[in-house]
């Protein structure tokens, strides 16, 4: 069959190769890859700045963000034939430690987690995959377009979750959410917040392309105004940031209304210094019991929670969210990022 592979490390090393068919141990399924979504995570690795082969291998399956049809299934799983599958990226760590333990694997912590396609795991880009029936989420069949997506809410899932968890420390009502940044996660947490019934408002810089009219679709407002201005005026209750860019954060964390919560979801490469006021940061979040969270990954209940999200969303707008589809024979143009794309999706 063929896959996607990279040689973690060096840049340039990504390329679709015939690699083994796999053989599903006990307790697997044999899932036949339908397609695979590129984010950010995987243009780092193919850049050689991130990811680690399975131990004893030089060259890593890529692809994390899963969707696949059932070929095999072991009796009594629960699973059948033709089942549409996404799979979870994350496993627990071998000491484990307690958080894995209790199957809070995205909460590891001593690090020594694995992750398909990202961290010493073969990935979900190729042609067929197995994986354990314990690691597998069910897709709605209306989804067999956009399951792909699951992964990336799965994250968004457990962001609001965590916001949901802090906010439950004492009164919480939140009525207005600020989602920074238009990319995959910002527009999927936009998605949540409509969902929720929350009043939902997003900003990112853009002008055109189809980020302003996807947000302006899920009944949300979209701002493109400097981020201070847009933060002052609303002082959102819940903000979740998705740039990473460190201006931004800190100009949100500043401006939400008391007892906000900022959680922030987007990792921003080190070594870019901003001035920040830091006594007023203290001041803001103290006098106001704020709080700022940092969330990444997921585990099985947010999976299966974003599965259920995706499948109350309206598909046509899920659609447009993937702005470019390539064939597994031309994927190394998947990782052509010229900034006008949403997400890219490789048809395996
Ligand atoms: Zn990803
Ligand atoms: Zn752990």
């Amino acid at each position: 069959m063929r896959a996607l592979t990279v040689t973690p490390g060096r840049p340039g090393s990504l390329e679709v190769a015939d690699v083994p068919d796999p053989t599903p141990a006990p307790g697997e399924l044999l899932v036949e890859g339908i397609a695979l979504g590129v984010c950010g995570t995987d243009r780092e690795i193919a850049r050689g700045e991130y990811g680690w082969p399975p131990p004893g291998a030089q060259r890593l399956v890529l692809g994390h963000e899963s969707l696949g049809r059932v070929r095999q299934a072991p009796d009594g799983s629960g699973f059948a034939v033709d089942d549409l599958v996404t799979g979870v990226v994350r496993r627990p760590d071998p000491v484990p430690c307690g958080a894995c333990a209790r199957g809070e694997f995205d909460m590891c912590r001593n690090g020594r987690y694995t992750e398909r396609g990202i961290k010493e795991l073969d990935g979900y880009g190729s042609q067929q995959w197995c994986v354990p029936t314990e690691y597998v989420v069910r897709v709605d069949a209306a989804l067999q377009r956009v399951g792909m997506l699951i992964e990336p809410t799965s994250v968004v899932a457990k962001a609001w979750e965590q916001i949901d968890r802090v906010g439950g420390r004492s009164w919480f009502e939140p009525r207005t959410v600020l989602v920074t940044g238009a990319g995959p996660i910002g527009l999927l947490a936009a998605l949540i917040g409509v969902q929720r019934g929350l009043d939902t408002h997003v900003l990112d810089r853009v002008t055109d392309g189809p980020k302003p009219k996807l947000v302006r679709d899920l009944g949300a407002t979209y701002h493109h105004e400097d981020v201070d201005a847009v933060a002052m005026a609303l002082q959102p209750d819940i903000v979740i940031e998705a740039t990473g860019a460190a201006a931004v954060v800190f100009a949100v964390l500043q401006q939400t209304s008391a007892y906000g919560v900022t959680c922030l979801t987007g990792v921003s490469p080190a070594g870019r210094h901003i001035q920040v006021d830091a006594g007023a940061v203290n001041r803001e979040i103290v006098l106001e019991n704020d709080v700022v969270i940092g969330s990444v990954n997921a585990n099985l209940n947010h999976y299966r929670q974003a599965a259920d999200a995706l499948a109350r969303a309206d598909v046509g707008w899920l659609e447009a969210l993937i702005t470019r589809r390539v064939r597994l024979d031309d994927a190394l143009k998947a990782f052509d990022d010229d900034g006008s794309d949403i997400k890219v999706v490789i048809d395996l």
